[in-house]
């Protein structure tokens, strides 16, 4: 541990494709991660001192006619590319699974599973047996859209690939540290007492943040993960002291289909309206769930679509719900980072990470367009960038830098500490 220890404070031990790090034997680690609609998977070797990417490759378009699936290798070189129709999961599943098994590829000797959420009581990364995942797909309701995809290929990949050690990855895992008053939520304490509190997650990414800064780390770190699903971290000597996702991911900030943190009162309104039309509970729930997560958000503000590329050009094209919807989203981001500067007492430097914080040079520049006042300032040609960059001015008391994500280098890793203990 010790040794870990060491390595995880080493600065220049990191970088995309190679990571100096262990005591064991090379060995080819396969990483799954499941979304609604797809499976993305990459395989590295995790030896003695080096991690080497092997390959990467996804299966997208799940539940549609028209999907695609395609592998490359480390230098990019496409080795599958197909356009299956992807009825449902299993016919996805098994794709990669009999690709992998086609000899083409290092069968793996271990893998390793990103799971959103655990639920309460699953909280640490962990060696998968079928009880750990009864356990997990009985806390569903954390994570509706992506707990019952990964539950269903953590089983299928325990029967497809036998005698493998499979490991949960947690996305709430670099959370654990926040102080109560950071997760407890104002709820009478019969709830508390059952789980309900913040969670928070894009954990694996925060976690790379703080792994590519290093020694870099300054005290004081906001961390603004930007896709998709979008959520800010504060950091504090590179633990979590707060994070803006709830018990579920639909909490926070507003992102792609999600409203984000909203007055409550909106969804008891909205649930007696569905409640007049839909006599059935459940059914009631499911709506207003569909309501809250899918609905709404980006795509629920601009009608449009919840792609920020798609907004951009509809914003260029004069659509004034777009425009709206995506200054709904920055000035929430703006308003997390004045809060986060808040609990941290201040502010060294923000990172953007994410699709839209990584290549969304305009939401950059809108978030940070009012933060002079607090410190923050952006070099317009610096921040006219896509990929890893210093974007602040030189005037900038925060430093604002720009840094891609490395969550499946941090699975490997964690499998890897996992298979030394
Ligand atoms: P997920 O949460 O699904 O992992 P990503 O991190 O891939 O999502 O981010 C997806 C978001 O990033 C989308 O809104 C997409 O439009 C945005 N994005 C990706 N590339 C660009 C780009 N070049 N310019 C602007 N936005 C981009």
């Amino acid at each position: 541990m010790e040794i870990w220890d060491a390595f995880n404070k080493s600065a220049d031990a990191f970088s995309p494709n190679i990571l100096r790090v262990s005591f064991m034997p090379s060995l080819p680690v396969l990483v799954l991660n499941s979304g609604s609609s797809s499976i993305k998977f990459s395989a590295y070797e995790a030896g003695n001192c080096e991690r080497r990417k092997l390959h990467e490759g996804a299966v997208d378009g799940i539940g549609t006619d028209l999907g695609t699936f395609w592998i490359k290798d480390a230098e990019g070189k496409k080795l599958i590319d197909q356009s299956p129709a992807l009825p449902n999961r299993a016919v996805a599943f098994k794709l990669v699974a009999d690709a992998l098994h086609s000899g083409q590829f290092p069968p793996p000797a271990a893998i390793g599973h990103r799971m959103v959420s655990g639920g309460p009581t699953v909280k640490e990364n962990q060696l998968i047996t079928p009880a750990l995942i009864d356990e997990m797909e009985s806390y569903t309701a954390f994570a509706p859209l992506h707990t019952p995809i990964a539950v269903y290929i953590m089983r299928q990949a325990l029967l497809l690939f036998p005698g493998v050690p499979n490991f949960v990855c947690l996305d709430t895992y670099f959370h654990r540290t926040m102080p109560e008053e950071a997760w407890h939520m104002p709820i009478p304490e019969e709830y508390t007492a059952i789980g309900v509190r913040r969670y928070g997650y894009h954990g694996l990414s925060y976690e790379s943040i703080v792994h590519q800064l290093a020694e870099q780390t300054p005290q004081r770190l906001i961390v603004a993960h930007l896709g998709n699903g979008a959520s800010i971290t504060a950091i504090r000597n590179g633990k979590c002291v707060d994070t803006s996702m709830g018990l579920t991911p639909t909490g926070g900030i507003i992102s792609g289909t999600r409203t984000g943190d909203i007055d409550p009162g909106v969804l008891l309104f909205v649930l007696r309206r569905i409640a007049a039309e839909t006599p059935n509970t459940a059914d009631a729930a499911d709506k207003l769930e569909a309501f809250a997560s899918k609905k709404a958000g980006l795509l629920g503000v601009s009608g449009v679509t919840n792609d920020m590329r798609g907004l951009r050009e509809a914003i260029a094209q004069g659509d004034p719900r777009a425009r709206m919807a995506v200054t709904l989203f920055t000035r929430t981001v703006a308003k997390w980072i004045g809060s986060f500067m808040a609990v941290l007492g201040g502010l060294d430097m923000l990172v953007f990470t994410g699709g839209i914080g990584e290549n969304d040079i305009a939401s950059r520049a809108e978030i940070c367009a009012g933060l002079g006042p607090l410190g923050i300032v952006l070099d317009p040609t610096r921040n006219n960038v896509r990929g890893e960059a210093l974007i602040s001015a030189e005037s900038s008391f925060v430093a604002v830098r720009v840094i891609p994500p490395a969550e499946d280098l941090m699975i490997v890793n964690h499998v890897v500490r996992l298979l030394q203990k």
